[in-house]
């Protein structure tokens, strides 16, 4: 007998109630820098991927208002693409000492899109299994083994090559894993990579403009070149204060991704307006304001992990914007957040399936805009709580 659709939509509800599985919506009212009005209360934000405060910067606006028109109108490749989208690939591959970048609507489907163009049966994609939910659904898609290796082990990545010699190979992880903080082993992975004849693929959604020298990301902070890590994914959403992506890389494979890259392809441009306020932040991130921002940024990380450790938290090891606070149990992780709003603080907890069942969190998030009063004011509410929460 057919199955009903809405008898599994109810059962799937009701098992996400009874394991606090069950995800709220907040609806922002207002946003000014860090104070953010939700249920008509103004509260701190400290989970939000604007790490540097760039998504209300006067320039970023300045390009919006700029426009003169609303619409991506057409895919790239049929009308879509204009004069500000060249412009920001050819500045994106100049930032990256790059031959080459191309643009996606999101981060998400660049790297279905890397995934799929380049990967087919018989290839295999080795990967991290901490890695970002569009990496595992990428390798999907594209139909190839997908084998993943311990969070952060090149040794256990250069094995998984070994074991898989025939077929195309990507070597693929997170700069700095989004619900983790930390960085990835980079030159160890591009030394796998190197031994094995497989291409290193670098998702630096978290490290594009906050790491390394004119935030160029993970890998210009680890010392590595292009020829070092040949492909990589930025995206415009977190560190840039804008939306959108872009893989960067050789000349070839950029251009075979823009023929085949069904995500790309089939899909509306971002509008020229989005493009242009891409552009005014990468021009931001690479001037002297970009170099204080991400001072105060470094100084907020300091602070916090200072202070937390002094409270005894049970911080990740992380050196970067995200600093989860692991708590374990969901339910546990859903009190401590509802604590923290009580005191005019917003964390969101996080929960499986995005972390690994029992390691439920608070991902604490810094940016160049919190003040130490800030930072402080938060460590004060994480003060004294119940120890049975964390
Ligand atoms: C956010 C994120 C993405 C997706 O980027 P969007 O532009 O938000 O779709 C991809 N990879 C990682 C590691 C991310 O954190």
């Amino acid at each position: 007998m057919r199955e009903r659709l809405s008898t599994r939509v109810a059962a799937a509800s009701a098992q996400r109630d009874a394991t606090h599985r069950h995800r709220v919506i907040r609806t922002i009212t207002q946003r000014a820098g860090v104070h953010c009005t939700v249920d008509g209360r103004t509260l701190l934000n400290f989970c939000s991927n604007d790490y540097l405060g760039l998504s209300q910067h006067p320039q970023l606006i300045a390009a919006l208002h700029a426009a003169s028109s609303a619409g991506g109108t057409a895919s790239h490749l049929v009308c879509g693409h204009t004069a500000q989208h060249a412009a920001l690939e050819a500045e994106l591959a100049a930032w990256q000492h790059a031959p080459r970048a191309l643009l996606f609507g999101s981060g998400y489907m660049a790297n279905l899109a890397v995934l799929q163009s380049l990967l087919g049966a018989g290839d295999v994609c080795v990967q991290d299994k901490l890695n970002h939910a569009s990496l595992l659904d990428g390798a999907r898609l594209a139909g190839c083994q997908n084998r993943r290796y311990p969070h952060a082990d090149a040794a256990g990545a250069a094995r998984q090559l070994a074991a898989h010699p025939d077929g195309a190979a990507l070597l693929v992880s997170d700069g700095v894993f989004s619900m983790d903080g930390d960085i990835a082993p980079l030159p160890a992975l591009a030394e796998a990579a190197r031994a094995h004849e497989a291409t290193l693929y670098i998702d630096d959604a978290h490290g594009a403009g906050v790491l390394g020298d004119g935030g160029r990301g993970s890998l210009a902070a680890a010392g590595l070149t292009i020829a070092d890590a040949p492909l990589r994914l930025i995206t415009f959403g977190k560190a840039l204060g804008s939306v959108g992506a872009a893989v960067v890389g050789a000349a070839d494979v950029i251009e075979h991704l823009r023929q085949t890259a069904r995500p790309g392809i089939y899909t509306t441009a971002l509008p020229a307006a989005q493009a242009a306020v891409t552009r005014a932040a990468l021009a931001l991130v690479q001037a002297d304001a970009g170099d204080a921002l991400r001072a105060n940024l470094h100084a907020n990380i300091t602070r916090f992990r200072l202070g937390a450790a002094q409270l005894g938290l049970p911080l990740l090891p992380s050196q970067t914007a995200i600093q989860p606070l692991l708590v374990g149990a969901d339910a546990d992780a859903l009190a401590l957040s509802q604590h923290l709003e009580t005191r005019g603080y917003w964390a969101a907890a996080i929960r499986p399936p995005t972390v690994p069942a029992g390691s439920a969190r608070l991902r604490i998030t810094l940016s160049a805009l919190h003040t130490a009063q800030h930072i402080d004011g938060l460590l004060e509410a994480l003060t004294n709580l119940p120890r049975t929460r964390i």
